[in-house]
């Protein structure tokens, strides 16, 4: 399955940050990702009515002050060094500085800033896994536990900790590998990278029937 992704500037509503609709607008349809949606992830933080309808309406879209779709899922030439690689996540650019938004309900289960991920932080929600790549702040650690610290930013966030779907987690940076501001997104299902614009463009469309 293949997506093409529009990567005109699609400016992104700054009072309405959880509004996606137009932001994925110029997504092609790809038909219903919803069977992805776990059971149990359905069951733990969405009612029992709106369930069969509306499985996403919970998700938050990743970050605020979105600007543009800059790289997507699959096959690319590194913008750092020009060799063929994989891209295992979605760029969505921002302004240094714009917040990140938890997507889903989770656990943070892992903290790192010696990748090329840069400071990164990746949450489980059931059987998904989302990570979210060159954040600004550092990792710290004491005898216990570890932690994501970008005090400017407001930002002390625990290994470990529960985040609502559409937290603050992060704010967006340039560590790691990178030529410029953005979210790197990652998703996870079942243990198994899929293409996050294929979940935006179902929250869209989900959205869209409302
Ligand atoms: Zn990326």
């Amino acid at each position: 399955m293949k997506l093409k992704l529009n990567f005109g500037r699609v400016l992104f509503n700054r009072s309405r940050p959880r509004s996606f609709a137009w932001a994925i607008a110029s997504l092609l349809s790809i038909g219903s990702i919803s069977a992805f949606l776990p059971q149990s992830l359905q069951a733990q933080y969405t009612p029992t009515a709106a369930r069969q309808q509306n499985p996403w309406q919970y998700a938050s879209f990743p970050v605020e002050n979105f600007q543009a779709y800059t790289s997507g899922y699959g096959y690319r030439s590194s913008p750092v060094d020009g060799s063929s690689q994989f891209h295992y996540g979605l760029d969505l650019a921002a302004p240094i500085g714009s917040y990140v938004r938890n997507w889903w309900t989770g656990q943070v289960v892992e903290l790192s800033d010696n990748t090329a991920c840069g400071t990164m932080i990746k949450v489980q929600s059931g059987d998904w896994q989302h990570v979210y790549c060159h954040l600004m702040g550092r990792v710290q650690s004491d005898r216990n536990t570890r932690y994501l610290v970008d005090r400017e930013g407001g930002i002390v966030l625990q290994l470990g900790q529960q985040v609502p779907a559409g937290a603050r987690i992060a704010r967006v940076g340039m560590s790691g590998r990178t030529t410029g501001p953005h979210l790197h997104w990652g998703l996870k299902y079942a243990n198994n990278y899929l293409d996050p614009a294929l979940v935006l463009q179902a929250m869209f469309t989900t959205e869209a029937k409302l």
